[in-house]
C-alpha cells in the first residue's frame, strides 16, 4: 500500500481537533490511497503516488500498467504521464472509465502509452493480470469503477471509492474468491454522510456480504483503506476492525497476498 488515507489525508492538515493534532505531534501520516502490485501495476495514481513510492524507496520505472478508478484528484493526477514522458519511453497501458481516459489523454502525446476505456462489467487482460471492472457506488463526474484483479499469485479486490455494493456488483463478483480485499472505510463513526463512502457500520456489512457471496473467507486478508479523521483513534480503529475480521496498515506497508511467494524471494 503506497497510501491509505482519504482525500484530505489523516491527519487533515486543517483540523484543530486531537483526532488530527495528536497524529501531527506523533508524525503519523496517511496520504491518498493508492497501491502498487508486484511493482508493475499501479492502482489509483493520485497526486501523491510518485512521492509515496519514493518515500518507500520504490522506483516506478518498472510500472507497465495503471488502473484508475475515477476522476477525483486523490485517485488521479494525470500529470504523472507528462513527468513519465520526460524520462521513460517504455510502453505503458492506462485503464479507466471514460472521464479518466479523457483527462489522461490531455497529458501526453507519447505514442508508447496505450489508453483503454472500460466500463462496469468489462473484463480485460493486462499481461499476467486478468481485470474485471466493477460498478462503484460513488459520484465522480462520470463513471466510477472498482476492480477485481486476478494475478499469477493472488486475487485482489480494489474497493475504493464506494458506498454499499452497487446492485450490479454482486453477480460480477460472485464466483471469485479474493486473497486480498482492499475496501474503503472513510467515515468511521460518522454516519450522517451520503452513501458514496463507507463508515465502520456499512464497511462491516459490505465485508459480511462478501463472505456470504463466497468472495471472502477465513484466509482472505481484509484491509480498510481510504481512512479519514472521522475514524476512532488508530489504536481503537485497529480493535474495531479486528472485530469484523479486518485490519488497517500504515502507508508504505508491504502486503503479501495469496501466500504463494516468500517475501525473501521478491527481489531475487
Ligand atoms: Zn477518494
Ligand atoms: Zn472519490
Amino acid at each position: 500500500m503506497l497510501g491509505t488515507g482519504a482525500a484530505d489525508g489523516w491527519p487533515n492538515a486543517w483540523c484543530p481537533e486531537p483526532c488530527c493534532t495528536s497524529l501531527v505531534d506523533a508524525g503519523i501520516l496517511r496520504t491518498n490511497t493508492s497501491a502498487l502490485v508486484d511493482r508493475v501495476l499501479l492502482i489509483d495514481p493520485g497526486s501523491e503516488a510518485p512521492s509515496q513510492a519514493m518515500r518507500s524507496n520504490i522506483s516506478l520505472a518498472g510500472v507497465k500498467y495503471v488502473l484508475a478508478s475515477h476522476l477525483h484528484p486523490d485517485h488521479l493526477d494525470a500529470s504523472f504521464l507528462m513527468h513519465r514522458s520526460w524520462v521513460n519511453p517504455e510502453p505503458l497501458t492506462v485503464v479507466g472509465p471514460k472521464p479518466v481516459i479523457e483527462e489522461c489523454q490531455q497529458w501526453t502525446r507519447d505514442g508508447n502509452v496505450r489508453f483503454v476505456t472500460v466500463t462496469a462489467g468489462q473484463d480485460l487482460v493486462l499481461g499476467p493480470y486478468r481485470v474485471r471492472a466493477l460498478p462503484a457506488t460513488h459520484e465522480a463526474h462520470g463513471e466510477a469503477l472498482l476492480y477485481a484483479i486476478a494475478g499469477p499469485d493472488a486475487t485482489i479486490l480494489w474497493g475504493t471509492d464506494t458506498g454499499p455494493w452497487e446492485p450490479r456488483a454482486k453477480p460480477m463478483l460472485a464466483g471469485t474468491r479474493f486473497d486480498l480485499v482492499l475496501l474503503e472505510e472513510t467515515f468511521g463513526d460518522k454516519h450522517d454522510h451520503t452513501d458514496v463512502h463507507h463508515d465502520l457500520t456499512s464497511f462491516a456489512t459490505a465485508v459480511s456480504q462478501l463472505r456470504e457471496w463466497g468472495c471472502a473467507d477465513g484466509r482472505t486478508d481484509v484491509v480498510a483503506i481510504h481512512l479519514s479523521h472521522h475514524n476512532p483513534s488508530p489504536e481503537m480503529l485497529y480493535l474495531r476492525l479486528r472485530d469484523v475480521g479486518a485490519r488497517a496498515v500504515p502507508d508504505g506497508t508491504p502486503i503479501l497476498a495469496g501466500g504463494v511467494r516468500s517475501a525473501l524471494t521478491l527481489d531475487a
